[in-house]
């Protein structure tokens, strides 16, 4: 997603960009490969930018829950990604080698409905990732 679009998913949840959040982005945005919030702290540093780990770790956490990034988790690395779609959608993670894809549909909304009537909830948002083995972990795992 572009820097508009993920400024405007700031906006509509009513959460205010900052620099530091920026920075974070931009840094993700300009990476193809998914980075660590070490290497992305490093990255910034280089580059004279001020910004501690903590507030590295806790805006990658606030962009996973807006839905603007995912967290690969590969055993004890843990490393975030720009979505590349700019709507709502879900993931699925490889549980082997921690490939994400983004799936394009979202057939929750049924689902929602059901939790409203039983629970008379206001149902806002949902989070749901698939986990799995992709194509090549398939293969191994026989
Ligand atoms: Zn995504
Ligand atoms: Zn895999
Ligand atoms: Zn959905």
């Amino acid at each position: 997603m572009n820097k508009e679009v993920f400024k405007s998913v700031f906006q509509n949840n009513r959460v205010r960009m900052s620099h530091p959040r920026l920075f974070i982005y931009q840094e993700l945005a300009a990476s193809n490969n998914p980075l660590s919030p070490q290497e992305l702290y490093r990255n910034l540093i280089k580059q004279k930018k001020k910004i501690g780990l903590t507030s590295i770790y806790r805006s990658l956490d606030l962009f996973e829950s807006l839905g603007v990034v995912f967290k690969i988790v590969n055993g004890s690395n843990v490393k975030y990604k720009i979505c590349e779609m700019d709507d709502h959608h879900h993931h699925i993670v490889c549980k082997k080698c921690g490939e994400v894809v983004e799936l394009h549909f979202c057939h929750i909304s049924d689902w929602s409905e059901k939790v409203k009537e039983s629970t008379g909830y206001e149902v806002t948002d949902h989070h749901l990732n698939f986990y799995g083995f992709c194509k090549n972990c398939k293969s191994l795992q026989t």
